[in-house]
């Protein structure tokens, strides 16, 4: 009998207590109300998708709570949903449990609370260790409230601390970020993600732009940040082990390695999506109508795709390059015959935006700074 490949959980929690400026996440404002119908939505979710797409005794090796914001849910709520996950799934012994958390939306006591009930990860959204920067994206919050998130999920036993980081914000220098690192890099945290800000269509970043309001992100100056934020880390230890993600020896998430490596994963809550036996499927994007379905006892799926061979290799291609460590070879050049890719390819090749050792395929340190471009092309 064949071992099932590794599996995921994803659960949306989908209220924040206000919107970012850039967020074009699906997301509600939090009102207590709705939190209790929606966790009782999500734990009937969990019993019925359990049962109809989990075979019994598949070991799950990652759940991350994501968001929105979990922790705008009391930690008894997220404690209460991890419990009946353990009820109809079996998660490996070693399984990474990943809760994202707004600094200032947590407390020892939930910390605590949360490390006794298993969670092994923390992911924790700082953004920019610069209040300036933080008011000019519309982010609540302040830089000590992430200092103090640190070194109470220290104190509540928590040694996998992920900072979740931002750069190219309006009005932010190169000498700014290159700060932001220096104090993230002080407080030690396992694992940093460094994003580029991106300007969402409908946000109220994208219109501050169009009105003059707010500068548009400075494409050139995003690319120094990038080189400033490999060479810092790398020099204090992190591996860079995809575009945006770096890690201390060990403490690469294994979650969203899944996504990057093809693995399969299950969504739950509004807006998550799946991919499960060559096949992506998705939860309806709205709160009400995720409610009312599993109100009676349907699952909120939709827009089911049956991926070919062939497409289930294009996304093998397009997430694998984004880890450093790259692709077989094989598989860049059989998905550019299947797509006729190949004068595309070559030209990525020549023009050393993609390097091969024989073996591999990888982005070249200019190609990571061009990734997305590369994914289009290649798509
Ligand atoms: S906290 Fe995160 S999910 Fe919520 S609005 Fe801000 S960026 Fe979006």
């Amino acid at each position: 009998m064949t071992t099932p490949p590794p599996l995921g959980l994803y659960l949306h929690i989908p209220f924040c207590r206000q919107r970012c400026d850039f967020c074009a996440f699906y997301l509600e404002i939090y009102r207590e109300s709705r939190a209790e119908a929606f966790l009782r939505s999500l734990i009937h979710e969990i019993e019925l998708s359990a049962h109809q797409h989990v075979s019994p005794g598949r070991p799950i090796q990652s759940v991350y709570l994501g968001g929105g914001t979990p922790t705008v849910l009391a930690a008894g709520q997220l404690i209460a949903i991890l419990f009946e996950i353990r009820r109809h799934l079996t998660l490996a012994s070693d399984c990474e449990i990943t809760v994202e958390a707004h600094p200032s939306t947590i407390s020892e006591r939930d910390l605590v609370q949360l490390r006794q009930a298993g969670v092994t990860r923390l992911s924790l959204g700082a953004e920019s260790m610069e209040d300036g920067d933080l008011a000019r994206i519309g982010r609540p919050g302040a830089v000590r409230e992430t200092v103090t998130a640190v070194a109470q999920a220290r104190a509540a036993g928590f040694i996998n601390i992920n900072l979740d980081l931002m750069y190219g914000l309006p009005g932010q220098s190169l000498d700014r970020w290159q700060q932001t690192l220096a104090h993230c890099l002080a407080l030690q945290p396992t694992h940093l993600s460094c994003y580029a800000l991106t300007v969402e269509q409908d946000t109220k970043l994208a219109s501050n732009i169009r009105r003059e309001r707010s500068p548009a992100p400075d494409e050139g100056l995003q690319i120094e940040m990038d080189e400033a934020a490999q060479l810092m880390l790398v020099d204090a230890g992190y591996e860079r082990y995809e575009v945006s993600n770096y890690a201390g020896q060990g403490y690469a998430c294994r979650h969203n390695l899944l996504y990057w490596t093809n693995g399969e994963y299950l969504g739950f809550g509004p807006s998550a999506q799946s991919y499960l036996d060559g096949t992506r499927f998705g939860n309806v994007a709205d709160l009400e109508v995720y409610d009312t379905s599993l109100a009676a006892s349907r699952l909120p799926n939709e827009n089911h795709t049956r991926l070919s061979e062939q497409e289930q290799l294009r996304d093998a291609v397009i997430f694998g390059l984004r880890l450093i460590q790259g692709i077989p070879s094989h598989n860049l050049h059989q998905h550019a015959a299947n797509y006729g890719h190949e004068a595309v390819t070559a030209q990525l090749l020549t023009q050393q935006l993609i390097e091969e050792d024989g073996e591999r395929s990888k982005l070249s340190a200019r190609g990571l700074l061009q990734a997305d471009t590369i994914a289009g092309q290649l798509y």
